[in-house]
Parts: structure tokens; sequence; C-alpha cells
């Protein structure tokens, strides 16, 4: 893998790592961050596919060694959605 690339915990696609979402569990207060923060991370494509599918295995958990809540997860899908508006309000 080239530096800088990440890998999707879904779908394992590899990107450079800016076109994904990280999820990091903090080292210091072991908490699920999003974006930033220093520890362990996943990555995931900003697609509604992945994410799904990543929820539907509890694969961030898992990647992640701890319990990712659901909020997680719904704070990704509310992103998606809001993209997803904003996308559409442009072509009009
Ligand atoms: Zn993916």
């Amino acid at each position: 893998m080239e530096p800088n690339y990440r890998r999707c915990i879904s779908c394992r696609r590899t990107a450079p790592k800016q076109e994904f979402w990280r999820v990091v569990r903090s080292h210091s207060s072991n908490t699920i961050a999003l974006d930033q923060g220093m520890g362990r991370s996943a990555y995931l494509c900003p697609r509604s596919q992945c994410l799904k599918a990543a929820q539907k295995k509890d694969r961030l958990s898992r990647v992640l060694k701890a319990p990712v809540s659901k909020q997680v997860y719904e704070t990704l899908s509310q992103r998606l959605l809001a993209e997803t508006t904003s996308l559409s309000k442009t072509q009009h």
C-alpha cells in the first residue's frame, strides 16, 4: 500500500486517507471520536453501502476493539444525508 493510503473496513478498497471517514478510539480518553484524535483508527468510504455493511457486522467495534455506539453510525449517516441534500441543491 502506498503511503497515506488507507483501506475501507467494509469493502476493502484502498484510497488516499482523505477520501475516507476516520473513526478513532482515543488513547487518552478511550472514547470514540470522528475525524480527529490520536489512537487506533478505522477508515470507511463515505458511502451508505459501506456504512450499512459496517453497522450490520459491527465492524467498527471489531477494528477499534472497543464498543462503538449506534450514535456513531447515526452521525455518519446524517452526514451522508446532508451531503446528498447539498449535492442535489447544487444541481438545481
Ligand atoms: Zn468502502
